[in-house]
C-alpha cells in the first residue's frame, strides 16, 4: 500500500536538466520522497547512441547527478529494457507513482506504453508530462489528418498557436528516497577508455545545465546580434552552440523561445535576428514532426521515387570522406572539425553532405549513420531530416539540380580561407582565394606554401564538373520514374 512514505519515480531520458521539467517538478510539488531514475537503454527499436553521444550523454549525468545532489536529490542509474528495470525499482521501492516527460517517436512511446501497463498491473500511478517540443505533433495536422511537410506553413501554425507556456522553475529542495541498487557511472560504458578519443571533445564543449543556461545567456547578450547575417560563415562563433544541450534536454526549447523572446522585447533592434534564430528552433520542431509520422526516417526515402536511386558502392571514397581526405579543402575541413570536435558547422554539414551524396553519388544513409556516430548532437530528427533534405528524398528538401559547388561554397562562406586555415594546416601556407583550390596554383605557389599535391594534401577524388554532370543524369533519370 502506498503512504507518505512511498516514493515516486522520476524517469529521466532526454530531459537531463531540474528546471522546467514537469515531471520533476510535479513530483517535487507532492513533498513525496523521490527517486530520479536514468535508464540506459539500447534495446530494439531504440537507436543506441553514437560514440559522441554517448560521451555526452555520461558528462550530462555527471552534471545532473551534481544538480540534483545540491538540492537533496540522487541520481539512479540502470541499464537495460526501461519498462522493465522501472517496472521493478518501482516494485522493489514500494513506489506509488512514476511521473516522466513524454517523447514524440514511436520507440520512445512504445516504452512509455510498455511502462504504463505494467504499473496499471501493479497499481502504481503513471503520469506523463509534455515533453521535448514546443507543441505535441498531434496538435498540427494537415486536412489529410497527416503532419505537415514543408517548412514555412509548418513554423506559421506553430507560431499562430501562440507563445508556449512560461517555463518552470527548478525545484530547491527535494526528498531522496532510500537508496536502491544501481550502476555506477563508469560501469555505463559510455565514455571511450582505450583509446580515449574524446580529448577534442573535452576541449570544445561543457555538457550539463549550468554550462547550457551559460552558453544561452551569453549567446542573448552577445551573440544573437549577428546571427542573422553572420551564421553562415563557419569560421565566426555566429551560432548558439546549444544543439547538444538541446539533444539531451538540457535546455527545453521553450526555455530557448521565452529567453529569445525577451531578449527582442528588451533591445526591440534584436528582433529580425531573434525571428531567424527561433525559426531554427523550428526547424529543430519541424524534423521532430516529421519523425513523428515517419518512424523509419532515418532508413527509408520519404519519396518512395528514391528507392531505385542509382547510388554507388565505394568504400575507398567513402572512407575519403569520412577522414578529411576528398582533396576538397572546405569538405575535408568539415570532416576534420567533426571528427575532432563532434560537431560541425551548419553550412559545411550541407556542404559535405552535398558532396557525399552528388559528388560521390553515395546513398545518403552511410553519410547519417557517419554523422550519428561523430556527433554530439546527433538526432534521431534532425540528423535524418537534413540528410534526406540534402539528399533531394525528403519533405521539403532541396531541388535535385541544387549541387553546391564546394570551391564556390568556400570562397562565398570562408573568404579569406580562415576555417580551412584552421582545419586543414597543411594549406595554411596557400592566400585565398588558393587554399580553396589548391589544384589551380602554381608549382612555384604550391612550393612556397610547401604543398605537395597528392603527398602533402590529397588530390580532388572526383572533378567537380564531371561529378555534377553525373549527379544530373542520376536524379534525371529518378525522376523521370516517378
Ligand atoms: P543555431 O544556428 O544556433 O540554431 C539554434 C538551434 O536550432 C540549434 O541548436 C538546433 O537545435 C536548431 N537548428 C538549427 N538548424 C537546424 C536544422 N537545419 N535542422 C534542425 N534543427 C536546426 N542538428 C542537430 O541538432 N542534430 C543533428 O543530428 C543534425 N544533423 C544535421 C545533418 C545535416 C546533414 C545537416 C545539413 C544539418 C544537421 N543539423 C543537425 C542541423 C544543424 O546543422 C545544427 O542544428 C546546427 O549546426 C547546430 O548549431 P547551433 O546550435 O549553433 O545552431
Amino acid at each position: 500500500m502506498a503512504d507518505q512514505h512511498s516514493p515516486i519515480i522520476v524517469w529521466l531520458r532526454e530531459d537531463l536538466r531540474l528546471s522546467d521539467h514537469p515531471a520533476l517538478y510535479a513530483a517535487a510539488k507532492t513533498g513525496a520522497p523521490m527517486i530520479c531514475l536514468y535508464v540506459l537503454d539500447d534495446t530494439p527499436p531504440l537507436r543506441p547512441l553514437g560514440g559522441a553521444a554517448r560521451w555526452w550523454l555520461a558528462q550530462s549525468l555527471r552534471a545532473l547527478a551534481n544538480g540534483l545532489q545540491a538540492v537533496g536529490g540522487t541520481l539512479l542509474l540502470r541499464r537495460g529494457p526501461a519498462a522493465k528495470v522501472i517496472a521493478e525499482v518501482a516494485g522493489r521501492a514500494k513506489a506509488k507513482a512514476v511521473f516522466w516527460n513524454e517523447i514524440a517517436q514511436a520507440p520512445h512511446r512504445a516504452a512509455e506504453r510498455a511502462l504504463s501497463a505494467s504499473l496499471h498491473e501493479m497499481g502504481v500511478e503513471a503520469q506523463s508530462f509534455p515533453g521535448d517540443l514546443l507543441v505535441r505533433p498531434e496538435a498540427i495536422r494537415g486536412k489529410d489528418g497527416k503532419g505537415l511537410r514543408v517548412f514555412t506553413p509548418f513554423w506559421k501554425r506553430v507560431l499562430a498557436l501562440g507563445d508556449p507556456s512560461v517555463p518552470l522553475p527548478a525545484p530547491t529542495a527535494l526528498r531522496a528516497a532510500l537508496p536502491q541498487p544501481g550502476e555506477q557511472l563508469a560501469g555505463l560504458g559510455l565514455e571511450p577508455t582505450k583509446p580515449d578519443w574524446a580529448g577534442g571533445l573535452r576541449e570544445t564543449w561543457q555538457p550539463g545545465e549550468t554550462a547550457a543556461q551559460g552558453r544561452l545567456k551569453a549567446f542573448l547578450a552577445d551573440g544573437i546580434g549577428s546571427y542573422a547575417n553572420e551564421r553562415d560563415r563557419p569560421h565566426r562563433d555566429a551560432t548558439s552552440g546549444l544543439s547538444p544541450h538541446l539533444r539531451f534536454g538540457e535546455l527545453s526549447p521553450r526555455q530557448i523561445f521565452h529567453a529569445a523572446r525577451f531578449a527582442a522585447a528588451e533591445h526591440p533592434s534584436l528582433a529580425a535576428d531573434v525571428g531567424k534564430f527561433l525559426s531554427e528552433l523550428g526547424w529543430r520542431e519541424f524534423c521532430r514532426h516529421l519523425l513523428f509520422d515517419h518512424p523509419d526516417l532515418s532508413t527509408r526515402n520519404l519519396q518512395s521515387s528514391f528507392d531505385a536511386f542509382p547510388w554507388r558502392h565505394d568504400a575507398p571514397a567513402l572512407g575519403a570522406w569520412q577522414c578529411g581526405a576528398t582533396g576538397y579543402p572546405i569538405v575535408d575541413a568539415g570532416m576534420r572539425q567533426l571528427w575532432q570536435t563532434g560537431t560541425m558547422h551548419n553550412r559545411v554539414r550541407m556542404v559535405v553532405a552535398s558532396f557525399l551524396v552528388k559528388h560521390l553519388l553515395i546513398d545518403w544513409r552511410a553519410g547519417e549513420a557517419w554523422f550519428w556516430d561523430t556527433l554530439v548532437d546527433a538526432d534521431a530528427g534532425s540528423n535524418p531530416a537534413n540528410w534526406q533534405w540534402v539528399a533531394g528524398s525528403g519533405a521539403d528538401a532541396a531541388p535535385y539540380f541544387r549541387i553546391f559547388n564546394p570551391v564556390l561554397q568556400c570562397e562565398k562562406f570562408d573568404p579569406d580561407g580562415d576555417y580551412v586555415q584552421r582545419w586543414v594546416p597543411e594549406l595554411a601556407g596557400l592566400p585565398a582565394p588558393l587554399i580553396h583550390r589548391p589544384w589551380s596554383a602554381s608549382p612555384i605557389e604550391l612550393a612556397s606554401a610547401q604543398v605537395k599535391l597528392g603527398v602533402t594534401y590529397p588530390a580532388p577524388i572526383i572533378e567537380h564538373k564531371a561529378a555534377r554532370t553525373r549527379a544530373l543524369a542520376a536524379y534525371q533519370r529518378t525522376r523521370a520514374q516517378v
